[in-house]
């Protein structure tokens, strides 16, 4: 990323979402997930609800999706909550499903129009605003490859996002090779973020008794955790040692369970039996290498686990904006954003701050 326009203490934001109009328009066209609309039923039924969850599908009305308004939509909005919070620079991203749910033969020209519209959101504030494309993961995979090699002229897409589902059938697909190797060759981080979760009946008959509880902090981070550990145990960073992932949520649990995960491949006799396995790299190789976790953690020994599994020169402050929004109308503050900035110096030693602030943001996106 340019450096010209920014100081070392750039405060850079790696995990902020925002859908172009265009989007929520096609969104509210829709009657099922995902999907927009207003419930008459629901405590405040003039204001839009956005129903993207798999796990949202069976929720009462009166409390599926979330509430809506400008700030999922309007750049400017953005601008003001980073003006809010110290923040100087937001890499932004389209918000799950993404394009996941397109028809094939619409996804290319779907894509090209969503991210022709994050460029136009960058040049309006081109010192401020930086961008992840979106993949038309539905459509054949030279289509994905075309979109690749076209985002990658634009100086404002740093990488692309992508969920875990890959082109239908998980990371660990060998016919996503040429997409890794495409975006490989363009050095494009892969921003991996879950949408997924677990399967609705992990969660429970009582499930809606607790809101977006366990998909959120449970099934979200479970998903990113499983999604990576296929990609290590397909040996998708062996056959492409420089693609490079950012990590969800601080990897979801892969830091925490990084160790377990190497012990059960040293101890699986069929894994085992394979000849080529002892020439893999090993999970905290990876980690250190071609893996960087964001810093939305919400908690001190998450960012510990983070920071020691990949080290502090890969860590990346990021908020989920506006996702998690304060419950409370009138509030300026995110508190969800406050609580990760506060951990930050909790975790890191001063040198280290600055660079998970914004400096890491910087060097590598
Ligand atoms: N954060 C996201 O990015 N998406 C969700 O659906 C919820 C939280
Ligand atoms: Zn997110």
């Amino acid at each position: 990323m340019s450096t010209s326009a920014v100081s070392t203490e750039t405060v850079v934001d790696v995990h902020t979402h925002i859908y172009p109009p265009a989007y929520i328009n096609y969104l509210r066209s829709r009657s099922t997930v995902p999907y927009i609309r207003q419930f008459p039923e629901a405590p405040n039924p003039d204001q839009e609800r956005l129903v993207i969850l798999p796990s949202e599908e069976d929720a009462p009305s009166t409390s599926r999706g979330r509430p809506i308004g400008k700030e999922y939509w309007d750049i400017d909005e953005k601008l003001l909550f980073m003006k809010t919070h110290g923040i100087d620079m937001s890499i932004v991203s389209l918000p799950n499903p993404w394009l996941d749910w397109v028809p094939s033969d619409e996804a290319a020209a779907t894509a090209r129009g969503v991210n022709n519209d994050f460029v136009e959101m960058c040049q309006k504030a081109p010192d401020k605003i930086r961008a992840f494309a979106t993949l038309p993961l539905s459509a054949p995979v030279e289509q994905i490859v075309e979109e690749i090699e076209r985002i990658a002229k634009f100086e404002e897409m740093r990488g692309v996002i992508m969920g875990t589902s890959g082109i239908g059938q998980g990371l660990d697909d060998p016919a996503l090779d040429p997409v890794w190797a495409a975006l490989e060759a363009n050095k494009k981080t892969v921003f991996l973020h879950p949408h997924y979760g677990l399967p609705n009946a992990v969660y429970g008959p009582r499930a809606n008794d607790y809101g977006h509880v366990l998909p959120l902090a449970l099934g979200f981070p479970l998903e990113t955790t499983i999604a990576v550990t296929r990609m290590i145990l397909s040996a998708v960073f062996d056959r492409y040692p420089s693609l490079s992932v950012l990590l969800a949520h601080s990897g979801g649990t892969l830091p925490f369970l990084a160790g377990r995960i190497e012990s059960c491949i040293v101890h699986d006799g069929h894994m085992q039996s394979d000849p080529e396995i002892k020439k893999r790299r090993g999970i905290w190789d990876i980690l250190k290498t071609n893996v960087y976790l964001d810093a939305v953690a919400y908690g001190e020994g998450a960012l510990k686990a983070a920071a020691e599994a990949s080290g502090a020169d890969r860590i990346m402050f990021g908020t989920d904006h506006p996702f998690f929004p304060p419950l409370e109308a009138d509030a300026v503050e995110w508190l969800s954003t406050r609580r990760n900035q506060e951990l930050v110096p909790k975790v890191f030693e001063n040198g280290d701050v600055a660079a998970v602030m914004g400096g890491n943001a910087l060097k590598y996106l």
